[in-house]
């Protein structure tokens, strides 16, 4: 057991609003919504960062990818578009050190990001 923050939301040790759930990964609603639609998906596993990610890794993040594709469309994004995008380390912005990917959706957003 550790105390990650987003562990102990994989482990329902803290409430969140969950979206979609399996044994290996969970999306659920951001805290601090960026879009109408701003899910955090997150693998089960503890990786700290992108940087952690090996090759043993493989099928999970392939998993991780298929599940934010059918929820964006599950949710209406399909044809407008989403965003899905993923920080890694201090100068992307990235404050919780546990994996996750951004699906936004519902908006126009700009490019490049900020
Ligand atoms: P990062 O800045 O690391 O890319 O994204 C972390 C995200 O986690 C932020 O968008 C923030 O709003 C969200 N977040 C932080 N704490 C919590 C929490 O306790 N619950 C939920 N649902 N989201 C959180
Ligand atoms: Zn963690």
């Amino acid at each position: 057991m550790n105390d990650c923050l987003f562990c102990r939301i994989a482990r329902h040790d803290i409430p969140s609003k969950i979206e979609y759930e399996d044994d290996r990964v969970v999306a659920f609603h951001d805290i601090g919504p960026k879009a109408p639609t701003h899910l955090l998906i997150i693998p089960k596993k503890h990786l700290a960062t992108l940087n952690e990610i090996g090759e043993a890794d493989r099928d999970l993040l392939g998993h991780l990818i298929l599940k934010a594709s059918e929820l964006a469309r599950r949710l209406g994004h399909g044809e407008k578009g989403y965003r899905l995008v993923a920080n890694c380390q201090a100068d992307a912005g990235q404050s919780v050190f546990h994996v996750h990917f951004h699906l936004l959706g519902g908006r126009r957003f700009t490019w490049p990001p900020g």
